[in-house]
């Protein structure tokens, strides 16, 4: 994982910007930026010291290939070389089920970065669509398929994990076809559109005893990552509060997300989730109890059938609480700020697929003073599937089970029964962990 702490460059100029009126003096500043630097290059061995899983699955490193270093260890950032590919024939092989945006858009474009990952079928309605996209990327003609013979793949064993990339409406039944033909899953956010529904994917997924992974990308992106170990060594102290927004305007009323049987809701399932998601996971935590409300606004075509914006606060046990919005008519707007009794951690942007940003506040030598950090930018989506590929090789439970998507939809559930009743709504502690191991992090 390549990294710049522009903090760790004490000598440069830097555009660290201190909070207050009164800027920390010289000697005051160079120590600023070393303690800044020290506790974000902490931060940065997130990859190797506490990870469960070694980078790659079993094998991958003996194709990598040594080259003696060009610049000077002791004085310059470590050279990274990239983890080894596995070879094609070894790859785990995926079936993308559905060819809308985000597979054309990301996941197959992020398939060709893969290192232990291939893309082995296509599943589409749209055959002449699925020939041009199997061309793009070396699919054989014999490995598109359509959503009525899907029963095939049972039948390719080039095919081990099925990617589930439709409407979260469909998420529930094409899990449920993949479990009976003996497939793994790794199925897009939201999981569905009720805890019911994800309950029962997670039952056939056991039953079959193949992998289920929620596809929660930014749980595998470093800066993630980072903040999730900041918290755990308490460099932020106690954590007190969480603030999030993420908002977007939708444009067509006839698009599939505003359609409930299809989206399972407005705003709150498709990005309102981030929010919640990264409150719970950031934290470590899971909330007590939420009180939330949605405004869906007469006259407006767009939201005829689901909510156009959602407000919840999320109260956990150790006092921590979270306040999150969500909206479908404002413009983009994507950020998150942590706040601990020591310090405070803000990705803005945050969510977004690259261009995320991180900022650090905390005290030095009596002066508040805020660092940023830049982390050369990874693929979140390649990250994401090849966790999905070593899980699947070394048999592990992927760091984003079935049953992470079912509590943020049992959550869910409970923000909605909330806005309808005007009451705060008590949510169990789920009787498990709902992450596994920590995800490895690879070098590209
Ligand atoms: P999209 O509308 O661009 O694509 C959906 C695909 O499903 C299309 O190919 C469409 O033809 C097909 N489809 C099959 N049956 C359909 C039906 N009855 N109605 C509508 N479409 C049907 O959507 P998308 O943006 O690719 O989203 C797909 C999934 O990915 C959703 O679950 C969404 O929440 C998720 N998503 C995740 C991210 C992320 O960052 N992880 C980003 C965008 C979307």
């Amino acid at each position: 994982m390549p990294t710049r702490n522009r903090t760790s460059h004490s000598d440069q100029p830097t555009s660290d910007v201190p909070t207050e009126a009164t800027a920390p003096s010289e000697t005051a500043r160079r120590l600023f930026l070393r303690r800044g630097g020290a506790s974000l290059a902490a931060a940065l061995t997130v990859g190797s010291a506490s990870s469960v899983l070694a980078a790659g699955p079993n094998g991958a490193d003996t194709n990598q290939v040594k080259l003696p270093l060009i610049q000077d260890p002791d004085t310059e950032q470590k050279e990274e070389t990239p983890d080894a590919n596995l070879p094609p024939d070894e790859r785990v092989g995926y079936a993308i089920v559905g060819l809308g945006r985000l597979s054309l858009d990301q996941i197959l474009p992020a398939l060709a970065q893969c290192k232990y990952s291939k893309v082995a079928a296509l599943v589409s309605g749209d055959r002449t669509k699925a020939l041009r996209v199997a061309r793009q990327y070396g699919v054989r003609e014999a490995d598109i398929y359509d959503y009525q013979n899907f029963e095939r793949l049972a039948d390719n064993p080039r095919v081990q994990v099925v990617y589930i990339v439709l409407p979260n409406g469909m998420h529930k039944e094409f899990t449920l076809r993949s479990a009976n033909i003996g497939k793994h899953v790794l199925c897009e956010k939201p999981m569905a559109n009720s805890a019911a529904d994800c309950e029962a994917m997670v039952r056939a997924m056991k039953r079959a005893n193949r992998k289920l992974m929620i596809a929660y990308r930014s749980q595998y992106e470093p800066m993630d990552r980072m903040i999730v170990k900041m918290v755990k060594e308490k460099q932020l102290g106690l954590l007190r509060e969480f603030v999030a927004g993420n908002s977007q305007n939708v444009g067509d009323p006839g698009q599939w997300r505003l359609k409930k049987s299809l989206a399972g809701g407005g705003a709150m399932p498709d990005i309102g989730l981030y929010c919640l998601n990264a409150a719970r996971f950031l934290s470590g935590e899971e909330p007590l109890e939420v009180v939330a409300s949605v405004h869906r606004p007469e006259n407006d075509p767009r939201f005829v059938e689901v909510e156009e914006s959602v407000h919840f606060i999320l109260r956990f046990p150790s006092g921590f609480t979270a306040t999150c919005m969500s909206s479908y008519a404002s413009h983009e707007s994507r950020f998150f700020r942590l706040q601990g009794s020591k310090g405070w951690v803000e990705m803005d942007p945050a969510f977004g697929y690259n261009g995320l940003r991180l900022r650090h506040g905390m005290l030095v030598e009596g002066k508040s003073a805020t660092t940023e950090l830049q982390i050369d930018p990874q693929n979140q989506f390649a990250r994401e599937i090849d966790h999905m590929s070593v899980c699947v090789k070394d048999d592990i439970q992927p760091h984003t089970p079935g049953e992470e998507g079912l509590q943020d939809q049992r959550i869910i559930d409970a923000i909605y029964e909330s806005a309808r009743t005007g009451r705060a709504v008590k949510l169990a502690q789920p009787s498990a962990p709902t992450r596994g191991p920590e995800p490895q992090q690879e070098t590209f």
